[in-house]
């Protein structure tokens, strides 16, 4: 099972809420993972406590980049589910890793690791704007969960292909206008700051699907 939920972006389907960030919980046979925490903390427990989530279960919090729209929220959760393991990646401010590591084990990411079984890093990747992204792997092939792509797409892609056949993206996709690294692929599913989302639904129409915090994919 790969089951992931949006559970925080800039849009919200019916009865959610919508605002500035991203977030997404990606609940495996053994694990429960959150993936970013949005900006607002208070409206990300807000999200799962309708989702029916119970953030306790969370034992693993991945952060893509030291952006406040991706990382506002982790006071929050690290209150909200007591020993979590943060994984961020190394080029972080060292003050924020020393604050992290107070509440939780910190684990810092250079390189393409393993994160849960099925679940890995890209690595932090970009030379500006450092990100790691997850490379998920539901059996039949591999899914790509990005915070907001700084890295670019070829960067991002090129690192998941490394591991397999990639057949999804789900994410912030920023300012990418490398559409073809998306040829190919069973789902596109682009949000948060994705700058040419209509482009991208234009030439992607079957693949496409719309993110919003509340929305639900089972990934096969
Ligand atoms: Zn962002
Ligand atoms: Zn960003």
């Amino acid at each position: 099972m790969l089951r992931l939920t949006i559970v925080y972006d800039n849009e919200a389907k019916t009865g959610f809420t919508g605002s500035w960030g991203f977030a997404a919980l990606l609940e495996t046979e053994e694990e429960t993972l959150l993936f970013d925490t949005g900006w607002d903390g208070g409206l990300l427990l807000e999200n799962l406590k309708k989702l029916e989530i119970d953030p306790t279960n969370i034992r693993k919090l991945v952060l893509s980049h030291q952006h406040w729209d991706h990382i506002g929220g982790v006071p929050e959760v690290l209150r909200a589910s007591p020993g979590l393991t943060v994984y961020a990646p190394t080029s972080f401010s060292k003050n924020i890793k020393a604050e992290i590591a107070k509440r939780a084990s910190l684990i810092e990411i250079s390189e393409s690791q393993e994160i849960i079984p099925g679940v890995r890093s890209t690595g932090e990747l970009g030379d500006k704007i450092k990100e790691q992204s997850l490379i998920l792997d539901s059996g039949k092939g591999l899914y790509v969960l990005t915070g907001c792509a700084h890295p670019g797409l070829s960067a991002i892609m090129d690192s998941a292909l490394s591991f397999g056949k990639v057949k999804g993206i789900i994410g912030g996709l920023h300012d990418s206008k490398e559409f073809e690294r998306l040829e190919g692929l069973e789902l596109v599913a682009a949000g948060h700051c994705t700058t040419h989302k209509e482009e991208i639904k234009k030439l992607f129409q079957a693949e496409y699907v719309e993110i919003g915090a509340g929305l639900r994919l089972e990934l096969e």
